[in-house]
C-alpha cells in the first residue's frame, strides 16, 4: 500500500505505451514499487515502424542493459551493402525524383557513429513488456480523475475503482488526463494538443509490393521532399516490409473536435497529391495506404512537467511532429532520468521521513533537465517539417540548402548527449535533501 514515508513509496504510472513501459522497466530494474494503469484491455498491437536514434537506444540500454541484444534481433537498417550509417537519403517528390540533379549521389545525411535501425512497434513493445512482471500492470483502467492530498495522490478510474499512490506519473499520451491535472490551474491554454498544420496517410506493405513500385529505392530509407507534400519510406520487419508516410502541409484547421484521425474516401486521399507534379510512383504507393487522414498534433508550449506529486513523461509532456523520428526517443530519456530520480528517493537512507521534500526536489531536477531539451526537439521537428515541405524561410525549395543543413550537424545535439550527466544533474536536489 502506498504511503507518505520513503519506505512505503509507491509509484502509479498511467499509460502503457512505449514511454510508460520504459519507466516501468526502469523502476522494476531498480526495485522501486510501482503499478501501471492502462486504459486498453491489453498491450497495444497497433502501429508501424519506429526508431529511437542513438540517444534513445542509449537511454533504453541504460534503463535495462538486456534490452539492446533483443532489440538488435528485430531491427533493420538499409539493405546491405548500403552503408548503415546513412540516416536518410533525400530525393524529390516531383516527377523523376531528382535523380538527374547535380546533388544526386550526395543527398544522404547521418553520422559515422550512428548505425541506423528501425523496427516494427509491436516487436519493440513485446521486448519491453518481457521485462515487466504482468502482475504490476492493470488493464482496462482508464484514469478519469486525479486528486492530490497532502500525503498522497488519489486516482479514480472509469470503472469506479479508486487507487492511491505516493506519486503519479502521466504517460498517457497526447490527449492526457494527467497533463490537464498539472497544467489546467496555472496554464489552461497549454492543456490541449494543437494541430500542427500537417496530416499524413500511412501504410506498411510487403517488400515485394514495394519493390514493384519503387525498385531499389527501397534499399535505403528515404525522405522525398516537395512543395507542401513529402514522403518518408523505410524498411521494417527485418527488411520484409516497407513502412511509408505520405504527408501534407495543411492550410486549413483540423475539422474534427475529438478525433485525431479521419476516414476519407479513396478518391479524396488520391486527390490530395494530384496536380502537383508528383511522380507517378507515389500515387501507386498512396493507393496502398489506408484512406485515413492522421492529423499531426503537438504540445507547442509546456511551462512545467509537474505539479506536487504528479509529473509527465513522453507525449503527454512533449508531443511533437514526427519528422525527426525523435518523439519516443525523448520519452525514453524522460523515463531514464525519472526512474533514476525516483530510485534515488526510494533508496534515501532515512526510511521514515516524509516524501514531500524529496519529491519536490526530484521533480524540479527532472523538469530542469528534460523540459528544455524536449522543447528544443519539438521546435527543431517543426523546422524539419518546413524544410521537407520546402517552406522553410532559409532553405526554401532548394535541395542543396536543405542538405547543407541536414548534412552539417543538424542532429548532433539530439543524438549525442551525455545522459549520465543529465541523471547526475537531475538527482542533485534529492542529494541535497538527503544531506540536510
Ligand atoms: C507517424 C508517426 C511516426 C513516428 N515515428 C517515430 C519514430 O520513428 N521515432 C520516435 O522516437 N518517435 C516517433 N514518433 C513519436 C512516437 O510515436 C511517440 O512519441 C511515442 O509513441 C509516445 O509514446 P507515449 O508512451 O508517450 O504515448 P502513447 O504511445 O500514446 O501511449 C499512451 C498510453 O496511455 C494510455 N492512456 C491514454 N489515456 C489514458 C487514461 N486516461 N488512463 C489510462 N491509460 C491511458 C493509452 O491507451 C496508451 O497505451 C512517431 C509519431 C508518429 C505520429
Amino acid at each position: 500500500m502506498a504511503g507518505d514515508e520513503i519506505k512505503d513509496m509507491h509509484v502509479a504510472i498511467v499509460g502503457a505505451g512505449i514511454v510508460g513501459l520504459a519507466l516501468a522497466m526502469g523502476l522494476h530494474k531498480k526495485g522501486v514499487p510501482f503499478t501501471v494503469y492502462e486504459a486498453a484491455s491489453g498491450y497495444s498491437t497497433v502501429g508501424a515502424g519506429i526508431g529511437f536514434g542513438p540517444n534513445g537506444d542509449l537511454a533504453l540500454s541504460m534503463i535495462e542493459e538486456g534490452f539492446l541484444s533483443h532489440y538488435e534481433r528485430v531491427c533493420v537498417g538499409h539493405k546491405p551493402p548500403a552503408p548503415q550509417n546513412i540516416y536518410y537519403e533525400g530525393l524529390l517528390l516531383e516527377d523523376g525524383l531528382g535523380l538527374k540533379e547535380s546533388w544526386y549521389g550526395n543527398s544522404s545525411w547521418g553520422h559515422p557513429d550512428y548505425i541506423r535501425r528501425a523496427a516494427h512497434r509491436n516487436a519493440v513493445l513485446q521486448i519491453m513488456t518481457s521485462f515487466i512482471p504482468i502482475e504490476k500492470v492493470r488493464f482496462s483502467k482508464r484514469l478519469t480523475d486525479v486528486e492530490q492530498l497532502p500525503d498522497k495522490v488519489v486516482l479514480t478510474f472509469a470503472d469506479g475503482e479508486v487507487a492511491e499512490a505516493s506519486v503519479m506519473i502521466g504517460a498517457d499520451g497526447i490527449k492526457s488526463v494527467v497533463r490537464e491535472h498539472i497544467l489546467k490551474p496555472s496554464h489552461p491554454n497549454q492543456v490541449d494538443p494543437v494541430y500542427a498544420d500537417s496530416y499524413c496517410y500511412r501504410g506498411v506493405i510487403s517488400i515485394a509490393e514495394a519493390k514493384e513500385i519503387l525498385g531499389d529505392l527501397t534499399d535505403v530509407a528515404k525522405m522525398y521532399l516537395g512543395d507542401h507534400r513529402c514522403c518518408v519510406t523505410y524498411l521494417i520487419s527485418g527488411g520484409a516490409e516497407l513502412n511509408f508516410l505520405l504527408c501534407v502541409a495543411d492550410d486549413k484547421p483540423w475539422e474534427l473536435k475529438n478525433a485525431v484521425s479521419q476516414k476519407v474516401s479513396y478518391e479524396t486521399m488520391m486527390a490530395d497529391f494530384k496536380g502537383r507534379g508528383v511522380d507517378d510512383r507515389f500515387f501507386r504507393l498512396l493507393s496502398k495506404a489506408n484512406p485515413i487522414k492522421w492529423g499531426l498534433f503537438h504540445h507547442r508550449d509546456t511551462s512545467t512537467y509537474y505539479r506536487g506529486r504528479v509529473a509527465l513523461v513522453g507525449d503527454s509532456a512533449h508531443a511533437s511532429l514526427p519528422f525527426q523520428a525523435a518523439g519516443a526517443g525523448q520519452g525514453l530519456e524522460d523515463a531514464l532520468v525519472l526512474s533514476n530520480v525516483l530510485a534515488e528517493i526510494f533508496n534515501a537512507p532515512k526510511k521514515d521521513e516524509p516524501l514531500e521534500a524529496y519529491i519536490s526536489a526530484g521533480f524540479a531536477g527532472y523538469d530542469s533537465v528534460r523540459r528544455p531539451r524536449a522543447q528544443r526537439q519539438h521546435e527543431r521537428a517543426q523546422e524539419m517539417a518546413l524544410m521537407l515541405y520546402f517552406q522553410h524561410p532559409e532553405t526554401g525549395a532548394s535541395m542543396e540548402k536543405v542538405l547543407n543543413q541536414l548534412q552539417n550537424g543538424w542532429f548532433d545535439w539530439l543524438w549525442f548527449r551525455d545522459l549520465n550527466a543529465d541523471i547526475q544533474t537531475a538527482v542533485r536536489g534529492v542529494h541535497e535533501v538527503i544531506n540536510t
